[in-house]
This record gives C-alpha cells, sequence and structure tokens, in this order.
C-alpha cells in the first residue's frame, strides 16, 4: 500500500538522522504521480541551523527541485507531529496532505499547542492524517532521548 510505504521512507530519515546525532524525525514529499521528490531528516546540529527540520528541508528542497514557490497538489509524510514553524511552512507551501507519525504533545503545532491550521490567521490547512506508524517513530525517539540520558 503507498500510503505505508511512504511513511516508511520518512522513517528510513529518521533512522538515518539518529545515526548522524540528530533528533530522529523524517519527512519526503511525495508528488501527485505518487513519487518521491525529496526525502531528509533533521540536520540542525549539522548544518548549525534551528530551522532545519526535516519538514523545512523537505520543502526546501522540492520547491528548489521543481522551481516552484508552492507544492499545492503534494503531499508530506513526517514522523513526528510538526512544532508550529514546520505547519507553518507547511501551510506557505499549499501542501495538500499532512501524514504524521508519533504525536508530539510537548512541542508539536497542529493537535497541541499553537494547533496552527486551526488558527484564523491560517490561510491554508492541509487534510491532516495523524497516527500512520506512530509506534515505531515514538520507540525510534525514546530510543534517541534514554541514549541521551544515559
Ligand atoms: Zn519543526
Amino acid at each position: 500500500m503507498v500510503f505505508r510505504s511512504n511513511m516508511f521512507l520518512a522513517l528510513e530519515q529518521a533512522r538515518a538522522a539518529a545515526e548522524r546525532g540528530e533528533v530522529p524525525v523524517g519527512a519526503v514529499i511525495i508528488a501527485p504521480d505518487g513519487t518521491v521528490v525529496a526525502a531528509d531528516g533533521n540536520r540542525t546540529r549539522e548544518l548549525n541551523d534551528p530551522t532545519a527540520h526535516a519538514e523545512v528541508l523537505v520543502i526546501r528542497a522540492a520547491c528548489a527541485r521543481l522551481g516552484a514557490e508552492r507544492l499545492n497538489e503534494y503531499d508530506l509524510y513526517v514522523t513526528l507531529e510538526p512544532c508550529p514553524m514546520c505547519a507553518g511552512a507547511i501551510s506557505n507551501a499549499r501542501i495538500r496532505r499532512l501524514y504524521y507519525a508519533a504525536e508530539d504533545a510537548k512541542s508539536g503545532g497542529v493537535a497541541h499547542g499553537a494547533r496552527v491550521f486551526e488558527h484564523r490567521q491560517c490561510h491554508h490547512r492541509p487534510e491532516v492524517y495523524d497516527g500512520v506508524g506512530g509506534a515505531e517513530a515514538e520507540a525510534l525517539l525514546k530510543t534517541f532521548f534514554a541514549g541521551k540520558r544515559a
């Protein structure tokens, strides 16, 4: 099923991010025809850039590749509920559908906190699907942060 395999690709990116010592979050952007146009994981440490979240990196890469500032009809899969910054970027990019795996009660900005897409200043709301592959994404994050504390 395409739907599951796309989150599988995001989870692969999350694992690769963990191996680089980054918070394990991965994202992919899928074109209307089902092809992957961008895939990446967090790189805030590597780039010394607090905005280098997986979602921002794949939106930038996809827009650069397409030569467009918007991604209408494109779907974004990410392993963790987007933070308010990324939710804002997703809205500005006009992403069609957002699929996220694990919830983030602490820093999420979709179902928690700022709830960016529900705000009346939000001009574009993607269709949101949560919980796809959530258990695996959560396990990755727990392992990562358990390692940090040890
Ligand atoms: Zn973010």
